[in-house]
Parts: structure tokens; C-alpha cells; sequence
């Protein structure tokens, strides 16, 4: 396996500095700026996160802001964004800020790792784009665009390869333009070097350099060890319904999608007579059940297949939040897991 070569540094900064895409985050590359666009994109498509971006900036725009803004508020700007912990560990961090030193990001890669939420890969994009220092950011699109240069058939999930990698762009990072390099790099591996199969090479400012392309086995690369397959979850939805207004329940502090509001939920696959009795006995008078279908959504280690009913009762249960189509949609962040059950009620309204 060949190391690294500083060759590479020119044509891919060439290629960067001639047709980057234009991102809302990459004008004005401010701490605060970087950091919230990386949180975003973590898990989540530049294309998709765009008008999140725009979105949040706006009504949060610096440091202060998001420290002091309501959860509420918080939570409804990443509505659809999905893993909510993201937001709430930039919050957290937020506050740490506010409270312990000048107000600012750090600088160091070091000391941002410090605050929740940023790990190596955040900490090198903050500290090398808003700031200029030379550290790379290794992330899973970084290491296969590294595993195919050269043509290395280890696993990159192995932490000792990612050093390595690490070690490796550390020697060849410009010392003047640390974040160009490493946003030539996230993007070569966005738009050109593309996971899961072929990559573009013929477009490639870089393929005179790469052993993958040389031996053909680019499209084989990187080597992954099989995930563990996901945990499957049958879940029943409700949607209780009094006049104009639905039932929300908070979900528990803690565990998946914590202190997020959702329809009322329980586990396993109801029948219709089953989820009637179950909320009668709940002290609830229904008027009518109906069955709405069925829904998936993925978490990243469950897979949730839920089955839906709308049940109109006469009067409104306690211990529910009832809320109207407007306050639904303007005040409560419903995790996405939930959307076919929201569009099914946008339909009747
Ligand atoms: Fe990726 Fe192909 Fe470029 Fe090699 S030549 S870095 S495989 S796009």
C-alpha cells in the first residue's frame, strides 16, 4: 500500500477552487456556522439540509441564541431532521460556552471535543474551516476516498485504519489552507469518488494517483464488516381524536427519541377490537375505530413497523396534550417516524 503523496494536494485543490458547490454554510464560514452545518449533516444530506440550515441560522443566529432558546423552539427547527440528541448536545454545548469561557468555539481540536456532541471528525471540520488548523476530518466518506487511493483492502471500520489515515492526511495537510483541503476531500467523496458502487473516476482530478482505479478495483473499496442486522419493533399508532383536535403524548426522558412528543404508541400489532378495549379500559368513550395502515420507519439499530388507527372518542382523554391542526404544526416537533400518521391527518382537515 503506497502512502500518501503531497501530489495529491495540488490537482484536488485545483479541482476544489474551480467548481466547489456553492452551500449556504461554506459563505461566511464562521465557528457557529461550520459547526451547526456538520451537526446537521452527520446524518443527514447536504441537499436536505440545506433549508434546515437557512432555517436555523435565522432564528438562532449565534451562540447566545441557541443557548437561551426554548426546546420547544429547538426542537421544532430540527423537526424532520431527525436524531433530536444531535440538537439537544449543540445546546448543551452552547451553554458550556456561555458559561465558561469568552463566549467563543474554541480553537483547538482538543478542547472542542470536550463539549458534547463534537467528536475527532467535528472537531477537525470546526478547527481546520472556521479557523485554519491544519488537523484533517476523518469521517466514513474521507476514509473511502483514501481506502480506494490506496487500493487498501482493511476494514474502515477498524479504529487502528482510521489512525492511521489520520496520521497519514496530517503530513500532507497545506498548512495554509487546511479547511479547503479537507472540504476538497468531503466533496471529491460526495460527488465524484460516490459510495456504494461506481465511482465517477473518469471526472476524477485525482485518478493518476490512485492505486484502486489502477488495479480496477475502485468500485470493490472500501472493505465494511457486516453490520448487525436490525432489531424489528411492531408498534400500534393512535390517533385519538376529539372534534378538531388529536391527542399528543411526550415519549420518556430517556431512550430512543427522548422527550419527543408522538401520537400514542404502544408495542406490538393491535386488532381493531383489541385497540378499542385497550382504550376503553383506559377509561376513554369511542365513538368509531378505524384502521388507517401501516407505516416503517428506521432508527439506526430498530426498524419500526407500525400499524395505525384513528379512534374518535366523545370526550377528551386526561394526561394527553389535545392540540389543533395549526398548534400541531406550528408548535409541536413530531419526529419523522410519525409523518404518514400527520399526512393522513392533513388529509382530512
Ligand atoms: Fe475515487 Fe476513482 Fe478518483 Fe480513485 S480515481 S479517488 S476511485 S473517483
Amino acid at each position: 500500500m503506497l502512502n500518501l503523496s503531497e501530489k495529491l494536494v495540488a490537482p484536488l485543490l485545483d479541482w476544489y477552487d474551480q467548481g466547489a458547490r456553492i452551500l449556504p454554510w461554506r459563505s461566511q464560514p464562521t465557528p457557529y456556522r461550520v459547526w451547526v452545518s456538520e451537526i446537521m449533516l452527520q446524518q443527514t444530506r447536504v441537499e436536505a439540509v440545506k433549508p434546515y440550515f437557512e432555517r436555523f441560522i435565522s432564528a438562532l443566529p449565534d451562540i447566545e441564541a441557541l443557548a437561551n432558546a426554548e426546546e420547544e423552539i429547538l426542537l421544532k427547527l430540527w423537526e424532520g431532521l431527525g436524531y433530536y440528541n444531535r440538537v439537544r448536545n449543540l445546546q448543551k454545548a452552547a451553554k458550556m460556552v456561555q458559561s465558561q469561557g469568552d463566549g467563543e468555539l474554541p480553537r483547538s481540536p482538543e478542547a472542542l471535543q470536550k463539549l458534547p456532541g463534537i467528536g475527532p471528525y467535528t472537531a477537525g471540520a470546526i478547527a481546520s474551516i472556521a479557523y485554519g488548523v491544519a488537523v484533517p476530518a476523518v469521517d466514513g466518506n474521507v476514509l473511502r476516498v483514501i481506502a480506494r487511493l490506496q487500493a487498501s483492502e482493511e476494514s474502515i471500520s477498524h479504529p487502528a485504519v482510521k489512525r492511521r489515515v489520520q496520521q497519514q492526511l496530517e503530513e500532507i495537510i497545506p498548512l495554509e489552507r487546511a479547511g479547503d483541503f479537507n472540504q476538497a476531500l468531503m466533496e471529491l467523496g460526495a460527488t465524484v469518488c460516490l459510495p456504494n458502487g461506481a465511482p465517477d473516476c473518469e471526472h476524477c482530478p485525482v485518478r493518476r494517483y490512485c492505486e484502486g482505479y489502477d488495479k480496477g478495483i475502485a468500485a470493490f473499496l472500501p472493505v465494511k464488516e457486516q453490520k448487525k442486522k436490525r432489531r424489528e419493533e411492531k408498534r400500534t399508532v393512535f390517533l385519538l381524536l376529539h372534534q378538531d383536535q388529536v391527542a399528543l403524548a411526550k415519549r420518556p426522558p430517556e431512550g430512543l427519541l427522548a422527550g419527543l412528543w408522538e401520537f400514542p404508541s404502544c408495542e406490538g400489532w393491535m386488532s381493531a377490537a383489541r385497540a378499542e378495549q385497550y382504550w376503553k379500559e383506559k377509561g376513554a368513550r369511542v365513538q368509531s375505530v378505524e384502521e388507517i395502515g401501516n407505516a416503517k420507519h428506521i432508527f439506526s439499530h430498530i426498524e419500526w413497523q407500525m400499524r395505525g388507527y384513528v379512534l374518535r372518542l366523545e370526550d377528551p382523554l386526561e394526561d394527553y396534550q389535545w392540540v389543533n391542526r395549526e398548534q400541531r404544526q406550528s408548535q409541536y416537533a413530531l419526529p419523522s417516524a410519525f409523518v404518514a400518521f400527520s399526512r393522513w391527518l392533513d388529509k382530512q382537515e
